[in-house]
């Protein structure tokens, strides 16, 4: 496995790989959710490329980027085990180098949820992953729909930017309790990790509730609120019912949907989703 940190050294190494590329971007703290990305990649294409890159620009909070977890040894050792073929691993200055000045910002798709709540956040994601793809010029490039509005995002980016790359969604992997496996678990105090689980059960009760045939989109909010509030550590900061294609909040679920939240543990913040059906 190769590792590299430049633009130029990243675009030396693809000279030679072997195609199809998968590429797997991160934000590092490597974890079961990311190894199955890998895995993925490993069966669809002859390289994988894995990115692991703390952005920035995503953060709004500065607190939340300087603690972002991050060891990258280990990362590595896991990339290797994992049989990624090469691994990107750039400082912030060589990403966004002296005199950077482009945006890309997403319209519609990136306004509700994630982007009304992380006001930039989108802005930020849609940036390092058009460079990411300029540099890496995947076939592929592979998504958990953990982040089900981010799956979105980038896929209208690279659709209206005619990049080349398809967009691959994989689904989320869970701890056994069904907490979403995230890098910001890590940051979670033992009892915070033992309440957000809370987070899974206030999805599937919506969902149960939806299978015995309950449309409205108030009361399936409500449902995932009341099971938020049996935990007092959990501190909600959205639910949404939304149209599963334009991520517009619901009054009544008549086609496609999507159940997403947004719960804060002390300063760590973790989301999570459940389509309907
Ligand atoms: P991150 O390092 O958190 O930016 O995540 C990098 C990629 O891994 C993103 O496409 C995430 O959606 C994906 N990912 C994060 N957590 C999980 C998970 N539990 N299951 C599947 N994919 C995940």
């Amino acid at each position: 496995m190769r590792v590299v940190r430049t633009r130029a050294a990243l675009r030396a190494a693809l000279a030679d790989a072997a195609r199809p590329i998968g590429l797997v971007p991160t934000m590092g703290w490597l974890h079961e959710g990311h190894l199955s990305l890998i895995e993925r990649a490993r069966l669809d294409d002859a390289s994988v490329v894995v990115s692991i890159f703390v952005n920035p620009r995503q953060f709004g909070e500065t607190t939340d980027f300087t603690r972002y977890p991050r060891n990258e040894a280990r990362d590595l050792e896991i990339c290797a085990t994992a049989g990624v073929d090469l691994v990107f691993a750039p400082s912030v200055e060589e990403v966004y180098p002296v005199g950077f000045d482009t945006t890309v910002s997403v319209g519609g798709i990136a306004r509700p949820l994630e982007g009304a709540a992380r006001p930039g956040h989108f802005e930020g994601v849609a940036t390092v992953v058009a460079i990411l793809f300029s540099l890496v010029g995947a076939e592929r490039a592979y998504f958990g729909t953990k982040d089900a509005q981010q799956v979105r995002v980038i896929r209208r980016m690279a659709l209206d930017l005619a990049l080349p790359t398809e967009v691959v969604p994989c689904p989320t992997i869970r701890e056994a309790d069904g907490l979403a496996m995230s890098s910001r678990n890590a940051r979670l105090s033992p009892a915070a990790r033992a309440a957000a689980p809370v987070i899974r059960r206030a999805l599937l009760e919506a969902h149960r509730l939806w299978e015995e045939g309950e449309r409205s989109g108030a009361q399936l909010r409500a449902a995932m609120r009341t099971t938020l509030a049996s935990e007092p550590l959990a501190r909600v900061e959205y639910v949404s019912v939304a149209d599963d294609a334009t991520l517009a909040e619901l009054e009544v679920v008549d086609r496609p949907a999507l159940l997403s939240l947004a719960v804060r543990f002390d300063e760590v913040r973790l989301i999570d989703n459940e389509p309907l059906p």
